[in-house]
């Protein structure tokens, strides 16, 4: 059986904050949470929810999953690497893997060219920038 592929699509505006927010928390590492919806095999991602209790570590963030609030709309999850390497850790796999569809990786300089997407199992994700 053939899987179909997930791809992501993520607003303009919602990109640059998680940016920014990435860019403010620089050397730390910065996690958030990404609202949305998955229809037709795309991950729509249209907002940035910061997590409850997040915290932000120059190697390492963390929230606390006991805290997320049911129907929250989560799509997935977006974190910095200050080190610039756009790759998911073994660490974040197992994160990806339980905290939805789509997960977004940003690193130095926080443009729109250092972000990559990756999907449940850690694997890239094509995506759109919309608006
Ligand atoms: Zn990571």
């Amino acid at each position: 059986m053939k899987r179909r592929l997930l791809t992501a699509a993520i607003d303009s505006a919602t990109l640059d904050s998680c940016l920014m927010a990435a860019r403010n928390t620089h050397p730390d590492e910065f996690i958030g949470l990404l609202r949305g919806e998955e229809r037709n095999g795309v991950v729509g991602v249209s907002g940035l929810l910061l997590a409850p209790f997040a915290e932000f570590h120059p190697d390492h963030s963390s929230f606390s999953e006991w805290h997320l609030p049911a129907g929250l709309g989560a799509v997935g999850t977006v974190h910095s690497h200050p080190n610039g390497v756009l790759l998911p850790s073994r660490q974040d796999k197992l994160l990806f893997g339980r905290s939805g569809p789509a997960h977004l990786i940003l690193g130095p300089p926080y443009a729109r060219s250092s972000a990559a997407f990756f999907g449940r199992d850690g694997k890239p994700l094509e995506f759109a920038i919309e608006g």
